[in-house]
């Protein structure tokens, strides 16, 4: 940590795990990844995640190993890309309204179309001999957005006509269900199959979010696979091997001793069953640490797990530190690594009763990222 540079919290941000968990989840989908960095690369920094991940940018060319492109859901997502000097593939996968595509078009943002209007609309943009890039998005049973399995026959004619450059799919409950997951192979197989002789012979299919790739052990069907939270390592590190990439640090800013039957924090939740001392520190709610960690969550001093008594404020909360040496200014790790010990962003968000998800890109803006 730069222990030195921030007066409450920030986040340590170990690029260097990122790349390991990117190198670990291409290994396993054994296809190269379209990583998804939607949602400021799950509160971790999209900017940041692209440049580590080796994608090319204004200032530095493509690593060998770099993703095949980014997967983002905004084109304000996309624009800060492209502003920050991202000149990889960008695609986006969340469906586009049809007056967005034109600026789509002009970022150079691949987009998922999602319907048969949008595919008509596409080929309209841009030099009529040169067709951008699009994916098509097939509806296997998540039902949120794409032409559904087995409706794709209305589409041969405009796959002939402005063949896509991929085909893909996404699962409803791939990290939870075998059953599910095989049969959403089974129709986005049979939606390919009906499209077979009219598809470009290169495109490339793709359906793996982390939960697939997690759950297979041959590796990922098709081309491509789309991993986000593994990647952050908010889900499937133990099984995988990926290590943490989020590190929430915030200062002891108070100290104090309490009495026996003394209350702590707002509606008095809390009432001290002895003697205790009490630290506070200066990560709250507003910083994205959940208000459901009030009396449940814990906190990393020296490397000694320190409970959260009361409730989480909006900039503060307060641990029982009794059990162990302190001082004012003293960093806290909230999430992440302290000496042997690790809160795992599963183990935080479990405690939270949130989903790993939601707990990372819960954490605010006001939390600088610290980027190693
Ligand atoms: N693909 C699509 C279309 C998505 O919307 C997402 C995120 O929800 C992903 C892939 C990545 O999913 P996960 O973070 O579960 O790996």
């Amino acid at each position: 940590t730069r222990d030195d540079d921030f007066a409450r919290a920030w986040l340590d941000v170990d690029l260097g795990a990122l790349r390991h968990n990117a190198g670990v989840l291409r290994a396993r989908a054994g296809v190269p990844l379209l990583p998804m960095v939607k949602a400021n690369g799950y509160g971790v920094g999209a900017v940041a995640v692209a440049r580590a991940l080796g994608m090319a940018f204004d200032d530095q060319p493509a690593l060998a190993d770099a993703p095949w492109g980014l997967g983002i859901a905004s084109l304000d997502e996309a624009e800060l890309l492209r502003e920050a000097g991202c000149l990889g593939r960008i695609v986006c996968l969340q469906p586009l309204l049809p007056n967005e595509l034109v600026r789509a078009h002009a970022l150079g943002v691949t987009p998922a179309l999602h319907r048969a209007a949008d595919i008509a609309r596409w080929t309209t943009l841009g030099a009529p001999e040169a067709l951008a890039p699009y994916h098509l998005s097939v509806d296997t049973g998540m039902a949120r957005a794409g032409i559904r399995w087995d409706e794709v026959d209305s589409l041969r004619d405009a796959m002939r006509q402005a063949p896509p450059q991929g085909v893909f799919t996404h699962f409803h409950s791939a990290d939870e269900s075998l059953a599910s997951r095989d049969e959403q192979d089974g129709r986005f197989a049979d939606a390919l199959a009906v499209l077979h002789d009219v598809l470009p012979p290169d495109v490339l299919r793709h359906s793996d979010n982390s939960g697939a790739i997690a759950s297979r052990h041959a590796g990922s069907p098709g081309h491509l696979a789309r991993p986000g939270i593994a990647l952050y390592a908010g889900l499937f590190s133990e099984e995988l091997g990926l290590q943490p990439v989020v590190h929430l640090r915030a200062r002891i800013i108070d100290l104090r001793a309490v009495h026996e039957g003394e209350s702590v924090s707002y509606g008095a939740t809390w009432r001290a069953p002895g003697p205790r001392r009490i630290a506070t520190i200066a990560c709250g709610y507003a910083d994205g640490y959940r208000r459901h960690l009030s009396n449940a969550g814990m906190v990393l001093i020296n490397g000694v797990r320190c409970p959260v008594a009361g409730r989480v404020t909006m900039d503060m909360i307060m641990v029982d530190v009794t059990a162990v040496d302190c001082d004012l200014g003293q960093v806290a790790t909230l999430l992440g690594y302290d000496g042997q010990d690790c809160l795992t962003v599963e183990t935080v968000a479990g405690l939270a009763g949130v989903s790993p998800y939601e707990l990372l890109v819960g954490l605010t803006l006001r939390v600088p990222a610290v980027y190693h």
